[in-house]
């Protein structure tokens, strides 16, 4: 386990279609443990590693590189930048926010929309709906100063530390650096695999699931599993029917949600192996919300797929919260299952 490998996953930014600099970092971190890599033409990353089994089947794991964010949309003369959202926000989620215009060069900035201070607050102002539509970025420039730098198009990412608290890690894109972690670390643990392994990063997963379902198709799996988070609603005033997962009970096991349901045998295989190493897990079942092997599913003639979540607090906002022993249970799960 590697906290300065993961804070540097979570802080560096990637939104769909924009993976590059994860990339990097996940090509880097593979040299000399995977026998090839290459990046197809919409940016997955495929790596691959032969089986020792004498009939190896073609095990496909997927760990999504992008994070949600923003693109500039238009420059006013003020100098305020307005946005285009990539992926699901909440709006308050994305207020009061430190973020990172990514023109020619870096850009530090403040997000936020006009609502009025407290102080001369009415009652109206009060209820009035906020809405993605609404923010603004501040960067502290003139319009003139700012259009040298930024074009309509750039990308724009949340400014996050990631810092331990406690037993825990907080910070911005834990949905989905952890998966990215955890595939890395789990080939660097695993050693040798019984499957031909396809370790997949993918593009494009909050908009969609795309880099998946092109991959998926590229690949043809006889398995394939996501890696990805899920939510952890343990938190007050949440009923222990409703909180999905809690962080510190271990990885999740996703039974369904909206996009998929597991296969019924691999979902039983996944629950004797944590059993048999001592691997603590828990089920998770969401109403809505999809992840890679939604896709992978329904490429070809179809492709036998389960979800490895990790719990986590707080999603798609810049503090979101995962526990660093489920985070090793994904890890051992998954790097046993590698080794057969
Ligand atoms: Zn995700």
């Amino acid at each position: 386990m590697s906290f300065e490998l993961l804070k540097e996953l979570t802080e560096a930014p990637g939104i769909p279609g924009r993976e590059e600099q994860i990339r990097a970092i996940v090509e880097r971190e593979l040299k000399g443990i995977v026998e090839a890599v290459r990046v197809d033409a919409m940016g997955n990353l495929i790596a691959f590693r032969p089986g020792q089994a004498r009939k190896p089947r073609k095990v496909m794991y997927s760990a999504h590189m992008d994070e949600i964010g923003f693109i500039v949309r238009f420059i006013d003369d003020n100098g305020f930048i307005r946005l285009n959202p990539v992926g699901g926000h909440d709006p308050r989620n994305c207020l009061i926010q430190q973020v990172q215009v990514h023109g020619k060069e870096v850009l530090d900035g403040v997000m936020t929309t006009s609502t009025k201070p407290v102080h001369v607050q009415t009652e109206d102002d009060r209820k009035k709906a906020l809405a993605v539509d609404d923010l603004f970025i501040d960067a502290g420039l003139s319009a003139k100063e700012i259009r040298k730098i930024v074009t309509p198009g750039d990308m724009v990412t949340l400014k996050r530390e990631t810092t331990r608290i406690g037993k825990r890690v907080s910070g911005k894109s834990m949905d989905n650096r952890t998966a990215v972690y955890s595939l890395i670390q789990s080939l660097k643990k695993s050693g040798a695999n019984r499957d031909d392994t396809y370790a997949v990063f993918t593009v494009q997963e909050e908009v969609g699931l795309r880099g998946a379902q092109t991959s998926g198709y590229g690949v043809a799996p006889d398995i394939a599993i996501a890696l990805d988070t899920t939510l952890a609603l343990d938190t007050p005033g949440i009923e222990a029917r409703d909180q999905i997962t809690q962080l510190g009970k271990g990885v999740g096991l996703t039974v369904m949600d909206g996009s998929v349901i597991s296969d019924h045998a691999l979902l039983k295989e996944f629950e004797a192996l944590a059993g048999k190493k001592k691997i603590q897990f828990q089920h998770n079942i969401l109403p809505r919300g999809g992840t890679d092997a939604g896709a992978i599913q329904r490429v070809r003639e179809g492709v036998k797929v389960i979800t490895i979540s990790l719990p986590t607090r707080y999603i798609h906002s810049s503090i979101e919260m995962i526990d660093w022993n489920d985070l090793a249970a994904k890890i051992d799960l998954l790097s046993a299952y590698m080794k057969g």
